[in-house]
């Protein structure tokens, strides 16, 4: 019940290639969020799962059925789409029980389940307003809520968040995450928004013209970026270009600007690598230490919860996180920057 697979699910549109052969495993009860940038077929990939486009070869289950050739009517999902697409003639509680009413289902009881849709999003007393007397979160919320009345076996959301402003976004995904949660529904979350997804995924497939770049949850994509795209998609990264001198199960060498480093474990080939640095692991020194690089201070921002650097070192332009309770350093200061090698990733070229 709930599951989602696709086992080599490629679409074409002439000679457009909209999907790669696609292959992925959506397990039931789990929140998964299709992340990339635009064009990189998120949409094409939800619009397959719901029946309204049909695959150009391969197989899609649902529930461990094969609905491949089933059409979106017999499909058990509803789609929540950007544009929240509510009806602006009909009252909210009339624009959740739509889809019911659809299903020809009795209105007395269509009415209730609309009720109890629109309490579980915490519009409970809305029900008269037009959608128009709503705010975008709270239209939003309707258009949640006028999904999962339907109840899904599986929810999509295509960049549910996108018409929303910056604070109110991050409200309404705590609450669709809550809710996906408390019901233990399975959803498949489109957005090409990185701190989106990582805030309400399960696991996270990240795509990259037209196919998966990596799957994992947030953790395993940050902590172990597959390639430099990965790192420097999900969270910031600096991407400095290492030799990689010895590489084995358990401990590899590189060599950056002449100085050579010991780091815990391999994570790439021989030859030459970029290495992984986060912000928050770069450490600035006033003096030189045994390693450190020389760089300027050529950009520093106080942000009360931290300071933001922009360095200039000979290996390239570094960005760096400090916490605000450290040396403030100034623009135009030359510091030493150092890094714990535990810290350190390797990702191919
Ligand atoms: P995303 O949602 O990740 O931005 P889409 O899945 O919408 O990407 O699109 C993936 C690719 O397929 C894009 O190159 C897009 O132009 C193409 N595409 C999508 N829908 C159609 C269509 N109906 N006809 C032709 N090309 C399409
Ligand atoms: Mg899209």
């Amino acid at each position: 019940k709930g599951s989602v697979r696709f086992e080599n699910v490629t679409k074409r549109y002439d000679d457009v290639v909209a999907l790669k052969p696609l292959t992925l495993d959506i397990q039931p009860g789990t929140l998964c969020t299709l992340l990339g940038p635009s064009g990189c077929g998120k949409t094409t990939t939800l619009r397959l799962i719901a029946g309204l486009e049909a695959a150009s070869a391969g197989k899609i289950f649902i529930g461990g059925e094969d609905v491949t050739h089933l059409s979106a009517t017999y499909r058990r999902v509803s789609m929540v789409f950007q544009s929240y697409a509510l009806f602006p003639h009909m009252t909210v509680a009339e624009n959740v029980a739509y889809g019911l009413n659809v299903k020809r289902m009795p209105r007395a009881e269509a009415a209730s389940r609309a009720e109890a849709g629109l309490e579980l999003v915490g519009l409970k007393g809305f029900g008269d307003r037009l959608p128009s007397e709503l705010s975008g979160g709270q239209q939003q919320r309707v258009a949640v809520a006028r999904a999962i009345v339907l109840e899904p076996e599986v929810l999509l959301l295509d960049e549910p968040l996108s018409n929303l402003d910056a604070k109110l976004r991050r409200h309404v995904r705590e609450e669709i995450r809550q809710i996906q949660q408390r019901l233990g529904l399975t959803a498949v979350y489109v957005t090409h928004d990185q701190e989106e997804a990582m805030a309400v995924s399960d696991r996270i497939i990240v795509m990259k013209n037209a196919e998966i770049a990596q799957a994992g949850t947030p953790r395993d994509l940050y902590e172990r970026p597959a390639s430099s795209f990965i790192a420097d998609f999900i969270g910031d990264a600096n991407l400095l270009d290492v030799e990689v001198t010895q590489s084995d199960a358990s401990s590899a060498a590189i060599r950056l600007l002449g100085h050579d480093y010991d780091l815990p474990r391999a994570t790439a080939a021989r030859g030459a690598a970029k290495m992984v640095l986060r912000p928050h692991h770069v450490r600035l020194n006033a003096s030189p230490l045994s390693g450190s690089i020389p760089a300027e201070v050529t950009y520093a921002a106080y942000l009360g919860n931290s300071i933001q650097f922009t360095l200039s070192s000979p290996a390239g332009e570094i960005f760096a996180i400090a916490a605000p309770t450290d040396r403030p350093f100034a623009v135009g200061d030359t510091v030493h920057v150092t890094w714990q090698p535990e810290d350190i990733r390797l990702v191919a070229n």
